[in-house]
């Protein structure tokens, strides 16, 4: 969450600046703001919102040679242009990423030290902490450290200050931060992922927890040993609509390529192999335990079927924001696959470390490469999705659950628990999941129509069975980020349960309904809501007399391959309601992408 861009050199400072931004302004955009410094001048714009606000605000002619920005998801305090970073203390600017824990009582005790305040930010106590120590000392480099010392929490960070006007101080604590040498003589950049870098720079170091430095034009100095520089990937993958009206729709477009992507190498003629792993990894393990949070979650969820199916290995699914304080019994037998799409979710991240530090083995399943997860877990996978840009998640959602597919296939291979026959089918099906991908445009089409009949209402039920329950999780997720509308995913079998006591005709309920897994099942309890008059919108193969609204998805033969051409559905009916009541899709409200902070 939050992006955060640092320059030293002679190009135009706010030009990079805000291309940096622009990279990174998926990851918030409650406000952005960049300070920029020369000797003589320090200089500060801020806009509430994304990030064209601020360019049309930034009106220089200055030539600065340093500068910092910030783009922000809010944690401390409104979305104000107040709050919004850089923060400026007497003479000098911050921008963080993260959060101060213990910010109140520094910030109290810089107060009676006479200290105006000016934000509701906790971020604001870093700047002001700086510059009492340096007030003492008339040492920067002194100030800074000594500041890093107080503070407690995640925190990466980027320091200016006229004191010490050529300088940037950097720290990382938590969340992801990468410092770069320009390809031009007497150039420093910093961005918090690389994105922005990509053109500009070649070597680059992925700071580890714990690591920060000063840097000038001439020397970039690290105050430990403990980190070291790697080159840069050189193809950047601009993300483009391509045409598309929105990120999120080429996303879902995209999706029948990406996961054939995914499979490359990995879904061979008779079997599955992984070179990232050994399936032996599966030797003396008892229980697979996933932890992630979010869609990342649902695609674990949906795993957990899989791998007790196909590997017959018990699998249990945390969300890693509970599993971290819930001080869990942890067993060196237990095989820990972590999920998530950018690689630095804090939770996932902090349960990963937990994991790794009690001995477990673990697999990082991640769509960012070089992201903090990749080098925490024992073996990464990577899903290969493309970079993400749309704030709801799609590409990713479908590569994980390849990918998960296909390692539970891996594992009861290896493991000798399903007969050739199962193998075979299994491996059918996966070479099936492209097509079921592909985006049916009489399905879109179908989806924009009904978009207009579910905009009002007291809200909306999805249910599905087995699979199909996380999938309806996955199919409410999207609805409620993009459309603001109240959704529930639930296993169908339970809304006898309590639920259904809602059900009357303003209750919509989107029933997933696969002909290959438990449909007799499923049927009955949609008819029980039927019955109690709620509106129905099946989305099945088959016709079901009792709906209200029906998406026909194509017959195949494996339940799979329905989960995926129901996926696309959901995708679509979320993304057209949401067109249909104006919002911003990529960039919904509230939401930021890659959330680093807990
Ligand atoms: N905690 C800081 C704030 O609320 C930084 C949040 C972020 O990482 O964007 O401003």
């Amino acid at each position: 969450m939050c992006g955060i861009v640092g320059y030293i050199g002679n190009r135009k400072t706010e030009e990079i600046l805000l291309d940096g931004l622009k990279e990174l302004e998926y990851r918030g955009y409650d406000s952005a703001g960049i300070a920029l410094l020369d000797n003589e001048k320090i200089d500060v714009f801020k806009a509430l919102g994304k990030l064209k606000n601020l360019k049309e605000k930034v009106n220089t002619y200055h030539d600065y040679n340093i500068g910092i920005g910030h783009t922000r998801w809010a944690t401390h305090g409104k979305p104000t242009e107040l709050n919004a970073h850089p923060h400026l203390g007497e003479y000098s600017y911050v921008v963080h990423n993260g959060i101060i824990e213990n910010y109140k009582e520094i910030k109290e005790s810089l107060q009676e030290q006479g200290h105006k305040f000016v934000s509701q930010t906790d971020t604001e106590v870093i700047v002001h902490l700086f510059e009492s120590f340096n007030n003492e000392s008339n040492d920067a480099k002194e100030a800074f450290q000594r500041t890093i010392e107080k503070l407690e929490g995640a925190f990466s960070i980027l320091l200016i200050s006229k004191c010490d006007p050529s300088k940037i101080f950097f720290f990382k604590h938590g969340s992801p931060l990468i410092v770069a040498r320009g390809n031009e003589e007497g150039e420093v950049l910093f961005a918090s992922s690389d994105a922005p870098l990509i053109g500009l720079a070649n070597d680059v170091v992925y700071l580890e927890d714990g690591v920060g430095g000063v840097a000038s034009a001439t020397s970039i100095e690290f105050f430990s040993d403990n980190y070291s520089w790697s080159t840069l990937p050189t193809s950047k993958q601009y993300a483009q609509k391509d045409g598309f009206r929105f990120f999120m729709e080429k996303e879902i477009y995209e999706q029948h390529d990406v996961v054939t992507d995914a499979m490359l190498g990995r879904l061979g003629e008779n079997e599955i192999t992984f070179d990232e792993f050994d399936a032996s990894i599966i030797e003396g393990i008892e229980e697979i335990k996933i932890c992630a949070c979010g869609t990342s979650y649902h695609a674990g969820l949906t795993a957990s079927y899989l791998f007790e199916r196909l590997s017959q290995t018990r699998c249990s699914v945390e969300i890693a924001s509970e599993f971290r304080y819930k001080e869990p019994l942890l067993s060196d037998k237990t095989l820990f696959i972590v999920i998530s799409q950018s690689g630095e979710t804090a939770d996932t991240l902090e349960a990963l470390k937990m994991a790794t530090k009690a001995g477990l083995k673990s697999i990082a399943l991640c769509n960012v490469d070089n992201s903090s997860m990749t080098r925490v877990a024992n073996h990464t996978v990577l899903t290969r999705a493309g970079i993400e840009k749309g704030v709801a998640s799609t590409k990713a959602f479908s590569t994980q659950t390849v990918v998960l597919w296909m390692m539970a296939l891996y594992f009861g291979q290896y493991k000798q628990v399903l007969s050739n026959e199962k193998i075979n089918d299994e491996l059918h099906a996966l070479r099936e999941v492209p097509k079921s991908l592909i985006v049916d445009d009489k399905i879109h089409e179908k989806t924009k129509r009904l978009s207009k009949r579910y905009l009002h209402g007291h809200g909306f039920f999805f249910i599905g069975r087995d699979v199909f329950f996380p999938l309806a999780l996955e199919g409410a997720l999207k609805l409620k980020e993009i459309s603001y509308l109240h959704a529930e995913g639930y296993p169908a079998g339970e809304m006898k349960h309590g639920p259904i006591a809602l059900a009357d005709p303003e209750l919509f309920t989107i029933a997933l309904m696969p002909q290959n897994l438990l449909y007799d099942k499923i049927k009955s309890n949609v008819e029980e809501l039927s019955a109690r008059d709620s509106t129905i919108c099946s989305i099945s193969p088959l016709d079901f007399e009792l709906s209200d609204d029906f998406i026909k998805t194509q017959k195949t033969n494996h339940y799979m391959l329905e989960f995926f051409e129901m996926l696309v559905a959901l995708q679509l009916l979320s993304m057209e309601i949401s067109v249909r009541l104006g919002n911003d899709v990529d960039m919904p409200r509230n939401l930021a992408k890659s959330v680093t902070v807990e």
